[in-house]
């Protein structure tokens, strides 16, 4: 199938926008008349354009308020459109969207609209065009696009067929299974959106938060699969407004956008093995069974300091690299890896990001089909020249400027440590403190590009989404969502912030861009850890006095249990499944901690009620270092 994206749904100016358009892998484009109005040029020399960046118009829009009107509107109707068809011959459009007619004057009546569109049929044939018809979801009299399909079937005419757009059937809770009955070649065009649940006015809702399928919370697969099964095979376009998208990158917006249209065709393909959907081969969505690394790039004053963190931690300095300035942290399964070379990728990110982690390493199934979805899914493989005795290992950019590195069983890759590294000779065992392994990898990004990563990880990944919680920073607000599998082996944490007054704009700020702000390692028994790390010095985040008696009114726990709670700094939370216990390190460099946690039952969340008495626990310690005060 082909895809394409509404020139509408992304910021820039004409030559801009098709070129960040063409960059992500997209055949064509839908263009709106409005983009004559603002451009320099003619419909000519736009149609050209399109085409030099190898892109075709798969759409013209909109042509509205023409159906079911009265004399003497319906004769200026016909005249309009006789316009458009001139207009479409010179950009080199055959096909435009007609909208269902949203005018106070229209009289409705699906045969006199099927009249007006077997008329309007006979003029487009004769410019060579074809017309589609969209019933919008605000439409005056057509809503619902099986009204749309009727007056498309009684128009019965060659050169007329329906335009479905998933956002109307889907925000209208139209049965997407009813397209099911329609013949795929009277389908025209398919348009996709998907949007977060919010209820408000149709209109606005859709001309204002639409986002790429995958982002938001409408049935846009289950709307697609009933495409496919009418045989449909043209294209898939994106008709996205959405006025944060409008505000951001042209090439970041365009890469989303395709890769949602991707990942959309490879789900619908393997759910419905009996229909062929022409789209990318690729490997299904990666398992991924846990964190093998996270690595930190840092000079030597900053490898010190981390490594004495980690020594109170109750990590052991366990190995070397063969030939690098890099050292190896470990404790349960939890490997840290400390990259102090003055060469590659790490060194790069030092001295744009300053001390950060610069490469999280997955363990997949398979490493190199990892790779391969990746890249098919417009993700960027990356490889650099590697030392002799060094293994290749297959990685990918994240977003914000790092790496992910994919470890598997099946080659030498699951013995890196035994091939590359070598036991330091002064070790010393730390007094471990009974962390196993990570719990999760927290990110922290400005808003706009939360949609990004979560689209980025459940298409690559098999892994889903949870709701969206607020978490109260006293400078503002900050939007958290995690990305997580089943078997809770994976889990990352995206948190959001709209401002660089709070503790996540701030790390935002200072180190110029996303990243990963903080780690939860997991222990078994948080208070035989807690014990353990007084004994190694580790000084915890002090938490207030008045959340403890917060806490026991909240819950109604046993004042002893409290007792134990406050002694440690330990912060809780409950769910209908179970217990979550959490305890922070203080922060160091720009903003950066540790987090522990223990999981009781089946606790599913990340303790974001309590984000934000941790987050004013860390703003006491930071305020004499230069921290706004809110
Ligand atoms: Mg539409
Ligand atoms: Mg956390």
């Amino acid at each position: 199938m082909k895809t394409a994206i509404a020139t509408v749904s992304i910021a820039g100016d004409l030559s801009e926008k098709l070129a960040a358009i063409a960059a992500a892998g997209f055949d064509g484009v839908e263009i709106f008349e409005n983009d004559f109005l603002a451009y320099d040029g003619s419909p000519r020399d736009v149609g050209q354009m399109v085409r030099d960046f190898g892109l075709e118009i798969s759409l013209f829009q909109p042509f509205r308020d023409f159906e079911g009107m009265p004399e003497p509107q319906r004769s200026k109707a016909f005249d309009r459109a006789e316009r458009k068809f001139d207009l479409m011959g010179e950009l080199g459009a055959d096909l435009v969207l007609v909208c269902s007619n949203v005018s106070p004057v229209s009289l409705g009546g699906i045969d006199r609209a099927a009249q007006d569109f077997r008329e309007l049929g006979e003029r487009a044939a004769r410019h060579g065009i074809r017309v589609g018809y969209e019933a919008l979801a605000w439409g005056r009299h057509v809503n619902d696009h099986r009204d749309a399909w009727e007056i498309v079937r009684r128009a019965d005419h060659p050169n007329v067929g329906l335009i479905v757009d998933s956002f109307h059937t889907l925000a209208r809770k139209i049965d997407p299974d009813t397209i099911r009955s329609i013949p795929g070649d009277k389908i025209f065009f398919v348009q996709l959106a998907d949007a977060p649940k919010i209820d408000m006015d149709l209109l606005y809702w859709s001309r204002h938060f639409r986002n790429m399928p995958g982002e938001g919370d409408l049935d846009v697969y289950g709307f697609m699969r009933a495409v496919a099964a009418t045989g449909y095979n043209g294209t898939l376009s994106l008709e996205i407004f959405n006025d944060q998208f409008r505000g951001g990158s042209p090439k970041f917006i365009s890469v989303d956008g395709h890769r949602s249209l991707v990942y959309l065709m490879d789900r619908v393909r393997r759910s419905e093995p009996d229909i062929r959907i022409e789209c990318p081969e690729m490997p299904d969505r990666i398992a991924v069974n846990g964190v093998e690394f996270v690595e930190f790039a840092a000079d030597e004053e900053e490898a010190r300091e981390l490594g004495r963190l980690l020594s109170t931690l109750g990590f052991t300095r366990a190995l070397r690299h063969v030939s690098k300035d890099v050292e190896l942290w470990r404790q349960g399964n939890i490997n840290i890896v400390i990259n102090t070379e003055r060469d590659g990728f790490a060194y790069a990110s030092h001295v744009v990001h300053g001390m950060n982690v610069c490469d999280i390493g997955l363990k997949v199934e398979d490493a190199a089909a990892t790779v391969e979805r990746a890249r098919a899914l417009n993700a960027e493989p990356f490889e650099q020249p590697v030392g002799p005795g060094e293994l290749k290992i297959p990685a990918i950019r994240s977003l914000g400027g790092g790496l992910i590195h994919f470890i598997d069983e099946h080659s030498d890759l699951a013995r890196v440590w035994d091939i590359e590294f070598r036991p330091v000779s002064d070790q010393q065992a730390a007094n471990g403190v009974g962390l196993t392994r990570i719990d999760h990898v927290a990110q922290t990004m400005n808003y706009e590009e939360m949609l990004t990563s979560l689209l980025f990880y459940t298409s690559i990944f098999q892994t889903s989404k949870t709701p969206m919680v607020d978490v109260v920073d006293p400078a503002g607000l900050v939007r958290s969502q995690a990305i997580e599998n089943e078997a809770g082996t994976l889990r990352i944490t995206l948190n959001g912030a709209e401002n660089r007054r709070t503790l996540a704009g701030h790390f935002i700020a200072e180190r110029f861009g996303s990243a990963v702000q903080h780690l939860a390692f997991a222990t078994d028994d948080i208070f035989a850890t807690a014990a353990a790390l007084v004994g190694n010095g580790f000084e915890p985040l002090a938490i207030s006095a008045n959340y403890y008696d917060d806490l026991a009114a909240r819950f109604d726990l046993e004042q002893d249990f409290v007792d134990r709670l406050q002694a440690s700094h330990i912060l809780y939370d409950r769910d209908e499944q179970g217990e979550y216990f959490q305890l922070y390190s203080p922060g160091f460099g720009e903003g950066f901690f540790f987090e522990i946690v223990e999981r009781r039952g089946g606790y599913g969340g990340y303790g974001a009620p309590n984000a934000q008495f941790r987050i004013a626990a860390q703003k006491r310690r930071m305020r004499p270092k230069g921290m706004p005060r809110s």
